[in-house]
């Protein structure tokens, strides 16, 4: 199996999974770049893949299915036009035209429902994981997110992370906020840069390289939680809490 990169909007990805001429499209936020491909390489669409309900997720679900009716597979929590195949955590997505096959997680807390699906060594986390960030807290709590990224930490370390937004370098200057002591960020810092520069995506990442360098997978470590206390003005008794704290001090972080 193959994964293909598409670009919508201004920093998402749609993730491509291609096996011969057939093709699952991982949250088409948008229907275009994806027909766009499936024309040029002959190909097909097999099904679909949504993390979550927000638009710029599933706003190309409607066009892709008007060529055709192809499976949907989406949060069982929450309401999203198309879904075929509700799932939950623990679910498992068979992908007969891919001889592929997903596991579910449930990862609640930049929405309620939202879900990753895990296998082939993959995982597609939606707007739960960045690279050294984590997705803002729209719906769910800082206790529940705190709870699904710990979960995801649990993979394997040579898991290949596909979140679906290129916010890599803005949040690698918060990182070093928080921690400036951290010498992989510092080189994961200019490796970026140097990405970026050069107009490449720093997505896929290794689960491994998130544990040495995101600080809201590091709330263990004695910066992080030190920063996070002298920033918030007070003693956090527990890992949760100093993520609950760079949460807050992420979001007015400029
Ligand atoms: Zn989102
Ligand atoms: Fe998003």
């Amino acid at each position: 199996m193959d994964i293909q990169t598409l670009h919508a909007f201004e920093d998402n990805y749609i993730w491509l999974l291609r096996d011969g001429r057939r093709v699952v499209a991982v949250d088409p936020g948008d229907a275009a770049p994806v027909l766009h491909y499936l024309e040029e390489q002959h190909a097909s669409l097999a099904a679909i893949l949504l993390t979550h309900h927000h638009g710029d997720h599933t706003g190309g679900v409607a066009d892709l299915l008007s060529r055709g009716p192809v499976p949907v597979f989406g949060p069982a929590g929450e309401t999203i036009a198309g879904v075929t195949v509700p799932l939950r955590g623990g679910d498992s997505v068979p992908l007969p035209e891919l001889q592929g096959n997903f596991q579910v997680m449930d990862v609640p807390g930049h929405t309620r429902g939202h879900i990753a699906y895990y296998g082939h060594g993959a995982l597609f986390c939606g707007d739960t994981l960045f690279a050294c960030g984590c997705g803002r807290l729209f719906e769910g709590t800082a206790d529940q997110m705190w709870a699904s990224l710990c979960k995801l930490a649990a993979l394997p370390g040579d898991t290949l992370v596909y979140c679906a937004h290129e916010y890599t370098q803005s949040n690698i200057r918060f990182a070093l906020a928080v921690e400036s002591g951290n010498a992989a960020l510092q080189m994961r810092a200019v490796r970026v840069a140097q990405m970026r520069a050069e107009n490449r995506p720093t997505v896929p990442f290794t689960l491994a390289e998130e544990l040495e360098t995101n600080p809201f997978l590091r709330c263990g470590q004695a910066e992080v939680a030190a920063s996070a206390e002298r920033h918030s003005g007070g003693k956090l008794s527990a890992e949760s809490k100093v993520f609950a704290a760079l949460r807050e001090w992420k979001n007015g972080f400029r």
